[in-house]
């Protein structure tokens, strides 16, 4: 089992708050697209021969692909790799590239999972944040979606930011709820630096994150959509029964990728691979015959402390059986010293040999597993 991570690195505009690589020039989208075709076919063993089960065009804005760039890359793909029969096909998405006619090409492409940046149903919000949607756009695009036969649908909503009262927060969960999407993720808003928003907070233009709203939004946004039957499955993506995105959910499981185009990441199980963050380094690169990329291996403390992040983030937790073969015995002693403070504090729970955030634990999730690691 495996999967291909494609990115798409062009947006229409730059949000506010994004550190993602990407471009607002589309002027050598046919070039990159070219480039994404030979990256495929350069890298062709790095799966090792396993069975692709996931592909996930993602960015940037994969949307603005057109219905024959998307078929050529798939075309690719298919005659490259072993792909299993039905695979889970997911693209994000921005509201306002989702016409009725754009769904329908998507569909036919053999796009079969959505995953729609929405971030807001408010005009003044969106605008706060730069993006290229308003809010009728953001109301029309699932159900359009639907209409045009992608049922598997995921939304995209930010929390955390000033202008966002908890009214207008719950107002955005529960217009969510109306349309019965099988998936959210659901992201607190954070100031990256070099953005537009930790510059205009640098010269007071914007004030900054209040940690403590953000904090109870998070509560509220749990607590919300958990009474309405989603597995809070990690600690940002929610999800009705049977519709957890396999993508992600196989990159928290340690299930090696393949990504393909500028600064996208690989992992093959002991390595991982992160190609250079710049179009036209890219382009140039491939058109010499050469992927152009950094690679790091990794320990086994990495490969443990890593398991530690990603598995706490998840509603299974971590197994602290793997914990006990993998270190050394004061590791362990030190380990499980530190784990008895965070049941104590209410912040973890043992079940089975087996450690989970709880609620309470959750708006700690970074620091909890920081402290765990070797
Ligand atoms: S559309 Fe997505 S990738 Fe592009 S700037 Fe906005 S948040 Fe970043």
């Amino acid at each position: 089992m495996a999967g291909i991570y494609i990115h798409i690195p062009f947006c229409k505009k730059a949000c506010h708050y994004c550190d993602f690589h990407f471009s607002t020039s589309l002027t050598y989208k046919n070039e990159l697209i070219q480039q994404l075709l030979m990256e495929i076919e350069l890298r062709k063993e790095y799966l090792k021969g396993d069975v692709v089960d996931t592909i996930y065009f993602g960015g940037g804005t994969p949307s603005l692909l057109s219905k024959g760039e998307l078929i050529a890359i798939l075309d690719k793909i298919h005659n490259t790799f072993r792909v299993h029969d039905t695979i889970e096909c997911t693209l994000e998405a921005n509201p306002d590239d989702l016409s009725s006619d754009a769904l329908i090409a998507l569909n036919d492409a053999g796009i079969n999972r959505l995953s729609i940046g929405i971030q807001s149903f408010f005009d003044e919000d969106l605008q706060y944040m730069n993006r290229s949607h308003d809010a009728a756009q953001a109301a029309r695009c699932i159900d359009a979606a639907r209409d045009a036969g992608i049922e598997n649908v995921s939304i995209d909503l930010i929390f955390g930011y000033p202008l966002l009262s908890d009214d207008k927060w719950k107002q955005n969960i529960d217009t969510a709820l109306t349309y019965e999407v099988p998936h959210l993720s659901c992201y607190a808003m954070t100031v990256e630096p070099k953005t537009a928003l930790a510059s205009f907070i640098k010269s007071k233009k914007t004030l900054p994150i209040n940690h403590e709203q953000s904090a109870s939004q998070f509560e509220y946004l749990m607590k919300a959509l958990q009474a309405k039957g989603y597995e809070h499955y990690e600690i940002s993506n929610y999800a009705l029964s049977g519709k957890r995105a396999v993508h992600n959910s196989n990159y928290w499981k340690g299930i090696p990728y393949l990504g393909i185009g500028p600064s996208a990441h690989s992992f093959d199980g002991v390595s991982r691979q992160w190609n250079v963050a710049n179009n036209m380094t890219y382009i140039k690169s491939l058109g010499e015959g050469i992927v152009p990329f950094e690679q790091e291996v990794l320990t086994e403390t990495q490969q443990l402390n890593e398991r530690i992040m990603t598995s706490l983030r998840t509603m299974e937790g971590f197994d602290m059986a793997y914990h006990k073969n993998k270190c050394s015995m004061e590791d362990a002693f030190a380990f499980d010293k530190t784990v008895q403070h965070f049941i104590q504090e209410g912040l973890l729970v043992a079940e089975n040999d087996v450690i989970k955030l709880t609620q309470q634990g959750k708006l700690f999730a970074d620091y909890v597993a920081g402290e765990l690691f070797v």
